[in-house]
């Protein structure tokens, strides 16, 4: 596994690899990420991670500097994983001086995470244009715990016709259904045992779902129920939306987005799940 710090050196050591599936992350990994490594391995001759914990999609009262990170774990994890590449650049490697470039990508970023995270959003967009300018992956891979993430991405690959597959893969979750997360190293043991309410919460919408209930409302309101049994939660969003346009739905279709956020303490934990 060759570990690259400098976009030359990256370009250098892509250029023999051929089919190159790419994993971008922010570090301190988990069995998330590498369920994402362990299907790009199977579905590419070389695959690329990148650990990059991205200034510009950190908001300014955000947890950048406290944002978990160990390097030499990551790469010792990597390595068994079968990994060929990683690149992981120190921040001014990617903004040098007079970097002066943003993308915004529209509609999709206006509502959820992008509305309590004003910018987010453009921080991601450009930053992963950038990683795949730099590594060029034949596929990249995406994790459906990100729902709108994925959605901007390919918008972003979509709108700039960038010639790369978007893959999406499934949340890999604790046995209780908490969600992995890099952030989750941040809950307290009393905040940990009171977090898989979400889960409960997203199930509980999924079970209506499936008994028929199709009003974007009712589901709404059991999502709430479940989470604010645990009184520790507050809610910033619950969301019964479309699937490609994230727009609210007063009545769920075929298939429906249900995605929440809410706060444990000063953490902040997402989920959702498809329905349909
Ligand atoms: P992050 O390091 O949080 O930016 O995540 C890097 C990639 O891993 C993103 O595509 C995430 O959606 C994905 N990811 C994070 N957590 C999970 C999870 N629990 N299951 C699957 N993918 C995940």
């Amino acid at each position: 596994m060759q570990v690259l710090k400098t976009v030359a050196a990256f370009r250098a050591a892509r250029a023999g690899c051929g089919d190159l599936g790419l994993v971008p992350t922010l570090g301190f990994l988990h069995e998330g990420h590498l369920s994402l490594v362990a299907r790009a391995r199977a579905e590419n001759a070389a695959v690329a991670v990148s650990i990059f914990v991205n200034p510009t999609q950190f908001g300014p009262n955000e947890d950048l500097a406290r944002y978990p990170r160990d390097l030499p774990r990551d790469l010792r994890l990597l390595e068994a994983a079968g990994v060929d590449l990683v690149f992981a650049p120190a921040p001014a490697e990617m903004y040098p001086p007079r970097f002066d470039l943003s993308i915004q990508v529209g509609g999709v970023t206006d509502v959820l995470e992008g509305a309590v995270r004003p910018g987010h959003f453009a921080g991601v967009a450009t930053v992963v244009a950038k990683l795949f300018n730099i590594v060029q992956p034949t596929r990249a891979y995406f994790g459906q715990k990100d729902a709108q993430q994925c959605v901007v991405i390919q918008k972003l690959v979509r709108d700039l016709d960038m010639p790369v597959e978007v893959i999406v893969a499934p949340t890999v979750r604790e046995a209780d259904g908490l969600a992995l997360s890099s952030r989750n190293s941040y809950l307290t043991p009393e905040q940990r045992a009171v977090a898989p309410a979400i889960f409960r919460g997203l199930l509980a919408a999924e079970a209506l779902f499936d008994a028929g209930e199709r009003d974007g409302d009712a589901l709404r309101r059991a999502v709430r129920a479940a989470i604010e049994a645990e009184p520790q939660f507050s809610v910033d969003y619950i969301s019964v939306a479309d699937p490609e346009t994230l727009a609210e739905l007063d009545r769920a279709g075929a298939c429906a987005l249900v995605s929440i956020a809410a706060r444990l303490g000063t953490t902040r934990l997402i989920d959702n799940i498809l329905l349909g």
